[in-house]
């Protein structure tokens, strides 16, 4: 029987469910982005935004992918040929090696085995061996969606500041940003890379980079080409609430009405709530008998936790159950993690109700699927959402 009526379960992990006042901000009559009415949304909206990167820096938004801003942090950054260090925590730091790669930039990667975050100690090793500060930026993932692991990121700064070097840190938040705690300046980051369809409960289309004051600094001697992401143009037409292009006038609405729910939540309650949603689905995980892919407790993910089937078994096919009978759509294995995995996302707009449906239709799929497993999991994550509520 497929499944018919009610909503679809948009749990993979990214993009994420968009709540229906973000959907009706979104909805107003489109507007002159050179006229007065845009120009107070913009001076409204960027000092509401700098909280959610923990920073008074900058932040140019951009009417693009994560992978626009990807792009961005190294253009407005690097020199040609510069070196950076970047360290492999799973398929989405590949991509954005690939991606330095393409712009001419020597690509330095630290092999990672897709289940750990990024080592501070083989960075700080790395960097230690570079006396001459030759590396001119260390490349970090903060979440890396792939493989649901968390790197801890103000480890990696402390490495950096150990080996004493002058290298420019650039994370990758586009899967944690307001979903886990994450700080910009506190953490000496130079530049933050951040998109809009994940934590920041918005369709696809924005991306962000906030940015230090030694980022800018590298801007002004950086000499990759360079227009259309261009720094420089942005900050200045923003001081008078515009662009130097056409904006996204719509998302920005959304956006307002996204960090305005931020606000309401709470930052920190923000975060405590994708933990508990985290650790109730890793109660869920281990209940089935299955194993979380994340194999260090101080790095799984807030934002979405990636499940191994046992071998012979099809995470695919899994996949394809779930979303026939139950409407559901679940995160693939990405890259080398191919139909091993499956990832379930639990970030955004998102409450324990939810969680206990996606998961009680991850343990009937599993189930339908012939996986063997111990249909106890919905239980020992209801039990610890419960716990919270005590
Ligand atoms: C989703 C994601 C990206 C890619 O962003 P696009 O919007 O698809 O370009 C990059 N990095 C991480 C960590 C992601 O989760």
């Amino acid at each position: 029987m497929a499944a018919s009526g009610g909503r679809h379960f948009l749990q993979i992990p990214g993009p994420t469910n968009v709540p229906d006042r973000v959907l009706r901000a979104i909805s107003a009559p489109t507007v002159d982005h050179r006229g007065p009415e845009f120009a107070a949304l913009v001076t409204e909206l960027l000092p509401a935004l700098a909280p959610v990167f923990g920073t008074d820096d900058p932040v140019v938004i951009y009417p693009s992918s994560g992978t626009g801003a990807w792009e961005a942090a190294l253009a407005n950054t690097m020199r040609p040929g510069d070196r950076v260090l970047m360290y492999e925590t799973g398929h989405f730091a590949s991509l954005w090696a690939q991606l330095a790669g393409r712009l001419g930039l020597q690509v330095e990667v630290i092999p990672g085995d897709w289940r750990h975050g990024a080592d501070p100690e083989a960075i700080s090793a790395r960097l230690a061996a570079d006396p001459a500060g030759a590396i001119r930026a260390v490349c970090v993932v903060h979440n890396e969606t792939s493989t649901g692991v968390t790197s801890r990121v103000p480890e990696i700064r402390a490495a950096i500041d150990a080996a004493e070097h002058p290298a420019l840190l650039l994370v990758d938040t586009i899967s944690s940003l307001a979903s886990i705690d994450y700080r910009h300046s506190e953490w000496g980051v130079d530049v933050t890379v951040a998109g809009s369809q994940k934590g920041l409960m918005l369709p696809p289309g924005l991306s962000f980079n906030a940015i230090s004051e030694k980022a800018l600094a590298a801007r002004r001697s950086a000499g990759l080409p360079l227009s259309y992401w261009d720094w420089l143009p942005v900050l200045e037409s923003n001081v008078k609430g515009a662009f130097p292009y056409t904006p996204a006038t719509n998302l920005l609405y959304g956006l307002r009405e996204a960090l305005r729910m931020l606000e309401e939540e709470g930052l920190p309650a923000v975060f405590a709530r994708h933990q508990r949603h985290a650790a109730a689905t890793r109660a869920a995980v281990r209940a089935w008998g299955l194993e979380v892919l994340c194999a260090d407790e101080r790095e799984h993910s807030g934002s979405l936790t990636a499940v191994l089937l046992p071998a012979g078994y099809d995470a695919d096919q899994v996949r394809r159950v779930i979303l026939e009978r139950f409407d559901m759509s679940l995160g693939s294995g990405l890259g080398r993690l191919g139909s091993t995995v499956f990832r379930i996302g639990h970030l955004g707009h998102f409450n324990d109700l939810s969680l206990a449906g996606t998961l009680s239709g991850v343990q009937l799929g599993l189930r339908l699927a012939g996986v063997p497993i111990k249909p106890c999991g919905v239980d020992a994550a209801l039990e610890l959402l419960g716990e919270a509520h005590a």
